[in-house]
């Protein structure tokens, strides 16, 4: 009987654990969303400031004005007008 009781503790004792480890999880899970928004954000601005000089994402040729366009992953590339074709058949948003 007494074996029984200690195996109950112990199964207690370990889904308690199990939940917190999940909880912890969720939470470090949702506090890190926001981060990733602004990531792109602040890359995206910066690359804007010299539009000119930077070689495009996808053919890496300094062909003038980018165009920023938004992956489905989140990160932003900027393409040329070449490459805004595409960009387009991909269904990639423009920023
Ligand atoms: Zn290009």
């Amino acid at each position: 009987m007494r074996y029984i009781v200690f195996l109950m503790i112990l199964l207690a004792v370990v889904v308690i654990y199990a939940v917190t480890r999940v909880l912890n999880t969720r939470k470090l899970k949702k506090g890190n969303t926001p981060k990733n928004n602004v990531i792109p954000l602040d890359a995206h601005r910066k690359s804007r400031k010299s539009t000119d000089e930077q070689p495009c994402s996808s053919c890496k040729k300094k062909n003038g004005k980018l165009i920023f366009y938004a992956q489905d992953d989140g990160s932003v590339v900027g393409l040329c007008k070449e490459c805004q074709a595409k960009a387009k058949k991909r269904d990639m948003l423009p920023l």
